[in-house]
């Protein structure tokens, strides 16, 4: 089997062909950075990193697009009440969502374009879909009319029954079974940012800055669009409309969502309250790796239910996959010198089929975990019954490590740890600077006893491990 997908347009599994030939486009709705984005937030980007590293590691060059969404109701809001600029207050959030993405170990994407830096590219669009006879005024905003556009409706599966054409919405965010109007350029409003535009001053509307942004970093038509299964509509249903209206062309190839991330049944969401940012879960003493293993390990279209004993059980198997990475790297440096005998290669190939063959039918990374942990009993039984040749776990191990290019738990809880040597050691330092010599000394035994080694030298203190 081939890399397959669920595309939400159409509902069906389909194989993954590229427009270009080892190249993937891809474009994210990142966070509206008005607040901590919220662990639910992170489930949909955990989602797109391992569909980006599993793109990656099928061998093609992926182009991610990822948006900030900085000018929208609830960032005016929420700077208004700061007493601040909207540049201001995103600043500082853009700031803590990439200091998120680096402790979850989320790839960064290529580029993080920002919604006001757009702002010309989206009164084009607008400017064509206006030409094209898409769109109407009425007290200032712009609208765009979506009876106007013959694929209204096609990935959300909304019928015309509902499309209420001349009723108009002008917030952001609208409940399903409404489909409406939407806003495309809002007229200015006291307390809000504006800017100049054909249509009079004020700012845009929320969906036009993905069709604008998407264009202008993949082109008019690309490979993947993702989102979680709460953009379905309205938000890429307008996209759609816009893209498709203005350049006369398929916007994008395959539409990935990802389901919810529930607690207690319901969606977790900042208007519900029943959220946890991933700072609140830190705080609480969970490590960074529990959360990632557990948002990862569930099939991206199965709701995962939030608890905070499942956090504490993907620890416990992350902990597994760990234990095992070591005996794999001792045995390779210490064991006994030797090829890798047939039992371990055919393990070793079944690992690597396996894991491709579950992660080639539309990302089922619970069955493709079921086969890396299948593999952790069999080569541990091996090595307890026959023992680990270095071939042995050298083999098993580089498995193990391009299995953890789409994991990545193991490498990441690795960067945490040199984190944390560093700082113990910049804490030497001082204390050696401060004539405390007991806590210096106490700092490098306690590292000895982890197996660091510490060698100074005159432009400061070096590490290895033993
Ligand atoms: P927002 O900042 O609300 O625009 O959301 C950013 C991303 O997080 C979007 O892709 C949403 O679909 C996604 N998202 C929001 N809440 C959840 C949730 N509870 N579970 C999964 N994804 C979510
Ligand atoms: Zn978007």
């Amino acid at each position: 089997m081939t890399l397959h997908f669920t595309n939400t347009m159409g509902h069906r599994l389909e194989p993954f062909q590229s427009i270009e030939p080892g190249k993937a486009g891809l474009y994210t709705c990142g966070p509206t950075v008005y607040d901590f984005a919220h662990i639910g937030n992170f489930r949909a980007y955990m989602f797109e990193d391992v569909l980006r590293r599993y793109l990656e590691l099928s061998g093609f060059e992926v182009n991610h697009v990822m948006n900030l969404t900085d000018v929208e109701d609830k960032t005016i809001m929420a700077a208004n009440k700061a007493g601040v600029t909207i540049f201001e207050h995103a600043d500082k959030y853009i700031h803590a969502f990439f200091e998120d993405l680096d402790t979850l170990g989320i790839a960064r994407a290529n580029v993080y374009p920002k919604a006001t830096d757009h702002i010309p590219e989206m009164i084009e669009i607008i400017k064509q879909l206006e030409e094209k006879g898409h769109t109407y005024e009425s007290e200032g905003s712009l609208y765009y009319r979506i009876t106007s556009f013959d694929g209204y409706g096609k990935l959300s599966g909304l019928t015309l029954d509902h499309l209420q054409s001349g009723a108009r919405v002008d917030s952001d965010e609208y409940e399903k079974e409404d489909a409406r109007d939407f806003v495309l350029w809002k007229g200015w409003k006291e307390g809000e940012p504006k800017w100049e535009s054909p249509w009079g001053p004020g700012r845009p509307g929320w969906h036009i800055e993905c069709s604008a942004m998407s264009s202008k970093f993949l082109g008019p038509h690309f490979d993947i669009h993702c989102g979680g299964e709460d953009n379905i509509f309205p938000h890429h249903e307008n996209e759609i409309a816009q893209s498709e209206a203005a350049n006369g062309c398929t916007f994008v190839n395959y539409w990935l969502h990802c389901r919810h991330l529930m607690v207690d049944g319901e969606k977790m969401s900042k208007s519900k309250g029943n959220f946890y940012t991933l700072r609140q879960l830190l705080e609480k003493g969970y490590k960074p790796r529990a959360i990632r293993y557990l948002l990862l390990s569930a099939h991206y279209r199965q709701p995962l239910n939030l608890t905070l004993e499942g956090i504490t059980a993907a620890d416990q198997t992350v902990r597994r996959l760990l234990d095992f990475q070591t005996r794999l790297k001792e045995a390779s440096m210490s064991g006994p010198e030797g090829d890798p005998v047939p039992e371990i290669k055919t393990l070793v190939q079944g690992l690597e089929d396996g894991f491709k063959k579950h992660m080639d039918n539309d990302l089922d990374m619970p069955q493709a975990l079921a086969v890396v942990f299948e593999t952790v009993r069999d080569v541990n039984r091996h090595g307890d019954t026959t023992g680990l040749n270095r071939g042995d776990a050298a083999l098993v191990l580089q498995a193990l490590q391009k299995i953890d290019s789409v994991l990545n738990v193991l490498t990441q809880e690795e960067a945490v740890l040199d984190e944390q040597i560093e700082a113990l050691i910049r804490e030497r330092l001082d204390a050696r600077k401060n004539k405390n010599y007991a806590r210096a000394d106490e700092i490098r035994d306690s590292l000895k006893a982890q197996g660091i080694i510490l060698e100074d030298h005159a432009g400061g203190t070096r590490w290895k491990r033993e």
